[in-house]
């Protein structure tokens, strides 16, 4: 049975197009298939659990729809929505995974993550990382009012925009040295990351074995996923006509 990996769909009011694309996708690629794994940054912004978004509250439904016909249905945290909680996973019917983590497809161990950590020549971006990761700053922010903890994340976001338009485009892609080291810690030879928006498949050697990493892309234009099935590792994309967001 097919298990499928997603990543970076930045799921967000003001972009209607990706979120009909995306139901339509767990409505039709996702049927019968064993398990979805969405690694990272399905919402363009996610700052509690209790976000009153009613485009965010048909995304956890249509997930729930989904889980409800038996597919599992595992989320990563991204960069964007690490503030994914208990209550977004129970309505939605999804279980939380480490980052990152190695799962069993077939006997094989691969290891998926969403791949910002692997980004470590971006160092402003990895003290930020390391900040806001920790316990007590999220205890902290989420004891904060919606209203404040929404506005900062605009501000954040804009502040991520601005660093990101004077980084250089390698310092934002992964560091090599970090995925040979990713692929000797977790011993795979495979692994599965978005974040980077660079959809494509990377075959190298580690300790003379070939290794291959595969990389989902993002959502803003189009759609992407991972199709594995019986050994084969299909990176597919999905067109996007403008008339889904006329229904
Ligand atoms: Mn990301």
């Amino acid at each position: 049975m097919a298990r499928i990996f997603v990543s970076d769909v930045h799921l967000d009011a003001s972009a209607p197009d990706a979120s009909e694309q995306f139901f339509e996708f767990l409505r039709a690629e996702c049927a019968g298939a064993e398990a979805l794994y969405i690694l990272g940054d399905l919402f363009e912004v996610w700052v509690g659990d209790d976000d009153p978004d009613p485009e965010k509250a048909r995304v956890v439904r249509a997930l729930r729809n989904l889980t409800e016909t038996g597919v599992a249905a595992f989320v990563i945290h991204g960069n964007r929505d690490f503030l994914l909680g208990r209550q977004f996973c129970d309505q939605a019917g999804v279980r939380l995974l480490q980052d990152p983590v190695v799962i069993e497809l077939d006997g094989e161990r691969v290891l998926v993550t969403h791949g910002d950590a692997l980004c470590t020549d971006d160092h402003a971006y990895q003290e930020l990382r390391s900040s806001v990761r920790t316990a007590e700053w999220q205890k902290r922010f989420l004891s904060l009012p919606f209203d404040v903890r929404d506005r900062f994340a605009n501000r954040a976001r804009k502040g991520s925009k601005a660093h990101n338009a004077r980084t250089a485009p390698n310092i934002q892609d992964v560091n090599a040295a970090a995925v040979e080291t990713a692929y000797r810690t977790a011993r795979v030879r495979r692994m599965i990351h978005g974040h980077t928006h660079r959809p494509g498949i990377h075959n190298t050697m580690v300790d003379d074995e070939p290794a291959q990493r595969i990389v989902l892309g993002a959502w803003y234009e189009e759609g992407s996923y991972l199709y594995y099935e019986n050994g084969i590792y299909d990176l597919r994309t999905l067109p996007r006509h403008a008339s889904l967001s006329s229904r």
